[in-house]
């Protein structure tokens, strides 16, 4: 309905037929996927935005676990933008991403301590029990230069568990971080108490995982492809992994929606308003929103980085009370929820919503389901999804949809999942079979030379809120 589709292989272009000069989105989906209209619709709609005073969408490709966004943008969406920057593109959900850990133990060892360390994680991701105080100077750093920021005033002054951790560890991890998990931000965009003068700051929502498909798992590395690779990444076969999907929290719901009002507030008077409401910023009109959005983006994005690296460092501390002094450095850690900047002469911006950037040479993390394998590959910077790969084998089925599938006890393929949470609905919510099938999706992206495998894990357990 009012769309052209094109299909050239594993490519689908799409466009609106009524904004006939406007770029084609395109998204890679292997064969005998199915493709719903919804996404393709969204797709095409987000390839003609335009803003009245000038600049609009350049690039629109999507990933392979495309399917339909509920914000009007379908997740798996990579767009290029120039001269415009679109706020409700990102979402509340800034800087959501993914961050991998190989712990020096084997599975075995770890399952045989399975219930004690399901005990005390419980107690740190649910209950509240973890003591995580942060001083006023620790967030100033942290929202102001992210990471390196933050981990300098801990140092001056450790509290509670920090004080425990092992900081010169931390701050040798920080390469490992995209982007060295620093963005220019500033603290006047943060939640007010969450930056006062002076004093300490004990923030609930700090380290912990988030509803929805967040979550915390562990995994055991099945299989090593590139044994190169993955010799020098510290990953081995049979070892424990930990794999973490979670965002900024309560920052970046404060930034995404103080930025989607201000952005629809500041849409020229008397023009027509854009579909789904992907109101943008106009760098030609309206230069200090775009660099205002900017900074309060990077602001929450570099919440996000720290809410990951705590949730690692409350399973590693963990880890050392339960087996001693075992190793478990960082393999990486990247945004999938995220607008940067592009280098070059002109002004550009790339969007990912809920996709993994692939850059030549950088590790990418996919994750499949609870009930599937989840995969380390190495970008190889593609520029077919500019520079991007997917960020997991995408939605199959609604959440609304699964919990009446729930009812019926159908074959959820939760056979063998051990899933910790305290709401039983997320089991069913989140089953695997809520899922696409990521077997074919990495298939077809090492296909089309995105990236390539170097590691297949497999769920031991995963904790969800
Ligand atoms: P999103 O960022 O769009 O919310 O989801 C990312 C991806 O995570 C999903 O497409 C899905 O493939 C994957 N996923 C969802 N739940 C789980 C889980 O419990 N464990 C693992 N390993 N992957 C999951
Ligand atoms: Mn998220
Ligand atoms: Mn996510």
């Amino acid at each position: 309905e009012g769309l052209h589709v094109e299909r050239d292989g594993r490519v689908y272009r799409v466009r609106l037929k009524d904004v006939p000069d406007a770029p084609a989105g395109e998204v890679l989906l292997p064969d005998d996927f199915p493709v719903e209209a919804k996404a393709l619709r969204q797709l095409a709609g987000l390839a003609a935005l335009r803003h009245p005073a000038g600049g609009g969408v350049a690039t629109v490709r999507a990933s392979p676990d495309f399917h339909p966004g509920d914000a009007g943008v379908a997740i798996g969406s990579i767009v290029e933008t120039e001269g415009i920057v679109v706020p409700a593109a990102v979402g509340t959900d800034i800087n959501c991403g993914m961050r991998l850990h190989v712990v020096d133990l084997p599975a075995e060892r770890l399952l045989a301590h399975r219930d004690v360390l399901v005990e005390r994680l419980k107690g740190d991701y649910f209950f509240s029990t973890r003591d995580l105080p942060m001083t006023a100077e620790a967030m100033q750093g942290l929202f102001r230069e992210g990471l390196l920021g933050w981990l300098e005033a801990v140092r001056r002054r450790p509290l509670g568990q920090l004080a425990r951790a092992d900081l010169d560890q931390l701050e040798r991890e920080i390469d490992r971080v995209h982007l060295g998990g620093a963005l220019d931000g500033d603290p006047r965009w943060a939640p007010e108490d969450l930056v006062p003068a002076e004093g300490v700051v004990r923030d609930g929502g700090l380290a912990t995982i988030g509803g929805g498909n967040h979550f915390v798992e562990i995994q055991v590395v099945e299989e090593v492809v590139d044994r190169a690779r993955a010799w020098q990444w510290d990953v081995r076969a049979g070892q424990v992994a930990i794999m973490i999907h979670s965002g900024s929290r309560g920052v970046g719901k404060h930034v995404g929606a103080l930025w989607r009002d201000r952005a629809r507030s500041m849409w020229p008077k008397g023009q027509k308003f854009p579909p789904e409401g992907l109101f943008s910023l106009s760098l030609a009109d309206q230069p200090e929103a775009v660099a205002g959005y900017m900074q309060a983006e990077a602001t929450a994005a570099n919440y996000g980085f720290l809410n990951r690296l705590l949730l690692a460092e409350l399973l590693r501390q963990r880890l050392r009370e339960l087996f001693g002094e075992v190793a478990a450095p960082l393999v990486y850690d990247l945004p999938h929820n995220i607008t940067l900047p592009v280098d070059g002469p002109v002004k550009r911006w790339i969007t990912r919503k809920g996709a993994c950037p692939a850059g030549a040479e950088q590790p990418v993390i996919i994750p499949g389901s609870m009930g599937a394998a989840s995969y380390l590959l190495v970008g190889r910077g593609s520029p077919q999804l500019l520079g991007s790969a997917s960020h997991g084998a995408g939605r199959a089925t609604s959440r609304f949809e699964m919990g009446r599938r729930g009812r019926e006890t159908e074959d959820l393929g939760l056979a063998g999942v051990d899933c910790i949470t305290l709401r039983e609905e997320r089991r069913i919510e989140e089953a695997p079979a809520a899922y696409k099938p990521i077997g074919p999706v990495i298939a077809c992206q090492v296909e089309a030379g995105l990236c390539d495998v170097v590691a297949r894990m497999r769920p031991l357990m995963t904790f969800k809120a």
